[in-house]
């Protein structure tokens, strides 16, 4: 029984169900691999290891009484900002090392229904800020494709797990590209959805009207099971949206003919990576072959202003999300200083790291009296252009393809001093982001060796749409699960 952990999540429901090895079996297998490249990889900020066997022999019992769901017993990787009841849950930074939760997600709490099981907690830029990984309090990721490149950020751990088979599959989150780029530069498929489709309760705040959490998988039928073990409504978030939610299973394998794909010319700027731009042509190619109408006329012209719309409203509301993080209530506190102001500014000084503390700063002086005209205001007004502008274009199509990110995976410690070098690897992540809008990232090939991903953009909560065109064009490129020979 070896290398288990190659299996993608339905190909091993397929086994599990016919008994040719069971949930204990499969989840040693992912354990064996996460003690033999976890060292190298750092996918994980805790590994649960006991958990996830006594979280297996359970699976096992669901198989055995015949009440097992496609992901019983299926190995996962969970963001480390998803609270998970008993289990430390640091969002990456010092300031919740020591942070027990005493109460599950939404997200969690599906996921346990559904039986299956958590190898552990994936490592992350601090609280979600970043593209790289390495603004994590306990180390950066390794992109599994090449140990000197970053997996992307900020769900950087778990892409990284997913392909380096430390799991079968992963959660991640998502504020302006955090599951979509990171599956993009690990050669995986990430699905941010619809901002409301999944309850945000038990989910560690950045910027509370962007925050999702989603999928990511080795393929589009993993991410679909995924999503749609997560998805609905949750009166505990009350921006948890009550539309009935689609079965997505269902839009797997169906023909896309027909289907309108519009193309925006925005999306292709200088400063793209040849081989970035080769494969989407290459991609959109495909899709014509597949009998889809693409057209390369639709123009989104408030593009280039999501990311200075996203830098002032992200930052505004983690300012607001993290002034609860005092020394006061809970996680590390510095009580050696005197006064109560005084340990709590040394407990924060000490607590956040860079990135945090500059968005921070950022936020607070957006929000600040004379500027909030200015800035937040502002950047609230242009979000609605973007949105209106992104309507339109679903009155003509489907959806909208894009490039996930300009480049592929880049190396450790290249962009980490330059916040803006750091902030334009989001540029085609962030406008859906800002207008709510639901995207998958699917791999469409490699540049140099590495992962380049298509990004398949759709109208609220068109989840199946984008589920089928995905599904679609990655059975047309052969298929998914492609691991690196790490
Ligand atoms: N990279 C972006 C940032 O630093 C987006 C992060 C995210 O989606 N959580 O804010």
């Amino acid at each position: 029984m070896t290398e288990l952990w190659r299996l993608t999540a339905h190909d091993a429901h397929e086994k599990l169900r016919a008994k040719e090895f069971t949930a204990v079996e499969l989840t040693e297998s992912v354990l064996e691999r996460v003690r033999a490249v976890e060292p190298k990889v750092n996918a994980y900020i805790t590994v649960t290891e006991d958990l996830a066997l006594q979280q297996a022999r359970e699976a096992d019992t669901k198989f055995a009484t015949g009440t097992a769901t496609p992901l019983t017993g299926i190995p996962l990787a969970i963001k480390d900002l998803i609270v998970t009841k008993g289990v430390r849950t640091t969002a990456g930074s010092k300031i919740l090392g020591n942070f027990i939760p005493p109460y599950d997600s939404h997200v969690y709490e599906n996921l346990r229904r559904a039986g299956a099981v958590m190898v552990g907690k994936a490592n992350m830029d601090e609280f979600a800020m970043g593209s790289s990984t390495e603004h994590s309090a306990y180390g950066p990721s390794h992109n599994p494709w090449d140990l000197d490149l970053v997996p992307g950020g900020s769900s950087g751990g778990s892409a990284a797990a997913v392909a380096a088979g430390e799991a079968l599959g992963a959660l991640g989150s998502d504020t302006g590209g955090s599951i979509r780029q990171p599956a993009s530069l690990c050669g995986n498929v990430g699905f941010d959805p619809t901002y409301g489709r999944v309850s945000r309760f038990g989910i560690i705040a950045f910027g509370s009207s962007l925050d999702q959490v989603g999928p990511i998988a080795r393929d589009v039928e993993d991410a679909a099971t995924l999503l749609d073990c997560i998805s609905g409504h949750d009166p505990r978030d009350s921006t948890s949206n009550p539309e009935p939610v689609a079965d997505l299973r269902h839009y797997l394998g169906r023909d896309i003919k027909g289907m309108k794909i519009g193309v925006p010319k925005e999306y292709f700027i200088s400063g793209m990576e040849p081989g970035v731009t080769a494969r989407i042509e290459e991609a959109l190619k495909l899709f014509e072959h597949l009998g889809c109408v693409v057209d390369r006329e639709l123009s989104l012209p408030s593009t280039e202003h999501a990311l200075a719309v996203y830098y002032i409203i992200a930052p505004s509301e983690a300012s607001a999300n993290l002034a609860r993080y005092d020394g006061v209530k809970y996680g590390y506190s510095d009580r050696s200083r005197g006064s109560m102001w005084e340990n709590m500014e040394h407990t924060r000084a000490d607590g956040f790291g860079e990135e945090v503390k500059r968005r921070i700063m950022l936020g607070t002086y957006a929000l600040s009296a004379g500027y909030y005209d200015a800035y937040y205001l502002k950047a609230q007004k242009v979000r609605t252009v973007i949105n209106r502008e992104f309507q339109a274009a679903f009155e003509k199509y489907d959806v909208v393809v894009t490039p996930t990110t300009p480049t592929v995976a880049f190396p450790l410690g290249a962009k980490l001093n330059d916040p803006y070098a750091m902030y334009l690897n989001d540029i085609y992540t962030l406008p859906s982001s800002v207008a709510g809008l639901p995207a998958i990232s699917v791999p469409c090939g490699l540049s140099g060796g590495l992962p380049v991903g298509l990004q398949i953009i759709g109208n609220f909560f068109d989840e199946p749409r984008i589920i089928q065109a995905a599904h679609a064009f990655e059975q047309a490129l052969g298929g998914g699960n492609r691991l690196p020979g790490l």
